[in-house]
């Protein structure tokens, strides 16, 4: 089979197409064929040699979805034409996270593409658990970004946040792969939403995206924008997608507000006032990728068309390349998707 491999950190030139060996099935494991694969920024820091602990040598890839093609000995859980997303990392199911339903904290495991198997590629075998169903009327295009882009948001928003109906949420990074289906969610689910972004010509392109206000940056402020927005209340939740805007960001929640961060661009570290936290009893709190469950509930939203999953592009895997650079160039609104041989 083909696959696209990283052969080492560098330019996207370094993503090759490959012969290799077609896994076979071990007992427990689904064979899917991929279908469709999403193209992530944690893709791109991979291929650049910025994630610690990540390898060369691998296919990249944990935005994925295709169909089931052949059972390992003992599934009984899948059939051969099952459509799948595939989770994002692989987990044990009988560590103490896992049994609480918390794959995502499983420790007992590996990241796809970082050791083990990723979604560049024509066919991954992974243990059925991992095989998340999707109905008929979701193209695969669309359910490659359940897991990683909108099932992260769901669960940032509802399941950390509390999200309620009436809620005011403050969505930075606005244009990314996370806010643009953040601002879905949030009016999907009943609330208000404000746009950060730094750009000012995305502020149409955001106000199409679901968002109610779009505040424009200023030399990195804009807590006053949303304090006027807010009639001086401030949000109820914000999702701190970008990381150095946290400090702004904390200064635009309600008291009793609750901030999740979600982005951590540049990596540095931010001041936070003590003082701020405790007057204004706010919550802080990291969130990331979902468990199974909010997998499942994002693909229930998008099947439901209630968010609608932003690609900017379709290329082909041998074009993997093409698609890292498109990303790195900011040049794409929402997600890119390699599709086709
Ligand atoms: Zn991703
Ligand atoms: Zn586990």
């Amino acid at each position: 089979m083909q696959a696209v491999i990283l052969e080492s950190f560098g330019p996207p030139e370094r993503l090759k197409v490959r012969d290799v060996a077609q896994p076979e099935p071990r007992e427990g494991e689904i064979l899917v064929q991929v279908r469709a694969a999403g193209v992530c920024h944690h893709d791109v820091l991979h291929r650049a040699g910025k994630l610690p602990g990540a390898k060369a040598g691998v296919v990249l890839g944990h935005e994925t979805a295709g169909e089931v093609v052949k059972l390992g000995a003992n599934v009984h859980t899948h059939r051969v034409g099952d459509r799948v997303v595939v989770y994002q990392r692989r987990f044990c199911g009988v560590c103490r996270s896992c049994l609480r339903g918390r794959q995502d904290m499983c420790r007992a495991v590996g990241l796809p593409a970082v050791d083990t198997e990723g979604g560049y590629s024509q066919f991954v075998s992974v243990p059925a658990p991992m095989g998340i169903p999707v109905p008929a009327s979701l193209d695969f295009r669309a359910a490659a970004l359940a897991c990683c882009p909108i099932a992260t948001s769901v669960r940032a928003l509802r399941s950390v946040a509390e999200f309620q109906p009436g809620d005011t949420v403050l969505v930075t990074g606005a244009s990314g792969g996370l806010g643009v289906h953040q601002l879905q969610l949030v009016r999907a689910l009943g609330g208000r939403s404000i746009a950060v972004t730094s750009d000012a010509k995305k502020v149409d392109f955001l106000k199409s995206a679901g968002a109610d206000e779009v505040v424009v940056m200023k030399d990195g402020a804009f807590g006053g924008e949303v304090w006027k927005l807010t009639e001086k209340r401030g949000v109820d939740i914000a999702l701190e997608n970008v990381g150095p805007t946290l400090p702004e960001t904390l200064r635009c929640l309600t008291t009793g507000g609750t901030a999740v961060v979600l982005g951590n661009i540049g990596g540095d570290a931010v001041p936070v006032l003590p003082g701020l936290l405790i007057g204004r009893r706010l919550r802080v709190q990291g969130s990331g990728m979902a468990p199974v469950e909010e997998v499942r509930q994002a693909i229930a939203l998008i099947a439901a068309g209630l968010v609608k999953p932003v690609i900017s592009a379709v290329v082909g895997f041998p074009e993997a390349p093409k698609a890292h650079r498109m990303l790195e160039e900011r040049s794409v609104e929402g997600r890119v998707i390699l599709e086709g041989w």
